[in-house]
């Protein structure tokens, strides 16, 4: 079996997309629509992609971005520009051709209602998906941080779906002034899980909030990647399980993971 067989046999598409649409929503951000495919229709939220740049000069590492939507038709990318991979996915145009490579690790998984959403930056991408499969379900809510209203996005899309949608900002220029664990800490009712993505000092506290109130928390992990695909272990990280500390790998065992057992 050669290793796109081998890929295939595993629910993961490898090859080429069509680019749909692809458009900056905020200054430095884009929402891109690439084309589905059989496994892409079957990605569930909190799975993420590999994109393979190609530069003028040479293709270079694979990297890794959240599902932010999918359907049969087509799959959702927000992404920022860091950097040489981020700046080539910006310059791309309507009927280019990505590789793309998908859906990889697991996401968010055992959900139920009432949960609490929690999103800082572009955190709020993968939970977009996620707010869709719970939609206009009266026991989620979602809390969605920005540093100031020119970094927010996807906020009427949320609330298209969601009944329950707050928003703060570092500096208060839109929704209440102050972060996501405190916004979350004045509008908890009887939810029992949270499900959270953005900056690891956000899912650090977040988790710190679960434990002490006695509730479940999911969080997507980043670290940067290699293969993407469980081999080079590049993006390891600390997980207690069973008593000890050991290594799991963000690619595979996550980027989804019990926030509980992270040591951050
Ligand atoms: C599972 C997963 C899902 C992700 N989903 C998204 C997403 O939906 N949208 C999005 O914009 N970004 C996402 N990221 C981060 C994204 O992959 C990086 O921003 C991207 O790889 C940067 O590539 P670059 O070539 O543009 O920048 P580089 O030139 O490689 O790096 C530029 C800067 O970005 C930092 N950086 C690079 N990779 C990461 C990383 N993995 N995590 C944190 N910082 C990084 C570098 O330290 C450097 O400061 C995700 C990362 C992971 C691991």
């Amino acid at each position: 079996m050669n290793s796109r067989e081998k890929l295939s046999s595993e629910k993961i598409f490898f090859g080429l997309r069509e680019v749909i649409n692809i458009n900056e929503i905020v200054k430095g951000t884009f929402l891109v629509e690439i084309s589905s495919s059989a496994q892409l229709s079957k990605s569930e939220p909190g799975q993420f992609v590999y994109i393979i740049p190609k530069t003028q000069k040479r293709t270079i590492l694979p990297r890794p971005l959240c599902i932010a939507d999918a359907d049969a038709d087509t799959v959702k990318l927000i992404f920022k520009v860091k950097g040489k991979g981020t700046l080539y996915l910006s310059g791309l145009s309507k009927g280019d051709k990505i590789s793309v490579m998908g859906p990889l690790g697991k996401g968010f998984q055992a959900v139920k209602e009432p949960v609490l959403l929690a999103g800082g930056g572009l955190g709020a991408a993968p939970l977009y998906f996620l707010a869709k499969k719970l939609r206009n379900n009266e026991k989620t809510s979602l809390v969605l941080g920005f540093k100031n209203k020119d970094e927010a996005y996807f906020i009427n899309e949320f609330k298209s779906v969601l009944r329950n949608v707050f928003v703060c900002t570092d500096d208060g220029s839109l929704g209440s002034r102050g972060n996501v664990t405190g916004k979350i800490g004045e509008i908890i009712r009887d939810e029992k899980i949270i499900c959270a993505c953005g900056p690891r000092p956000m899912l650090k506290s977040l988790s710190a909030f679960a434990g002490e109130n006695k509730m479940r928390i999911f969080v997507s992990l980043e670290e940067r990647m290699g293969c993407g695909m469980g081999a080079c272990l590049g993006c390891v990280v600390k997980i207690r399980a069973g008593g000890k500390e050991e290594y799991q790998r963000v690619c595979k065992e996550g980027p989804v993971f019990d926030g509980l057992k992270v040591v951050f």
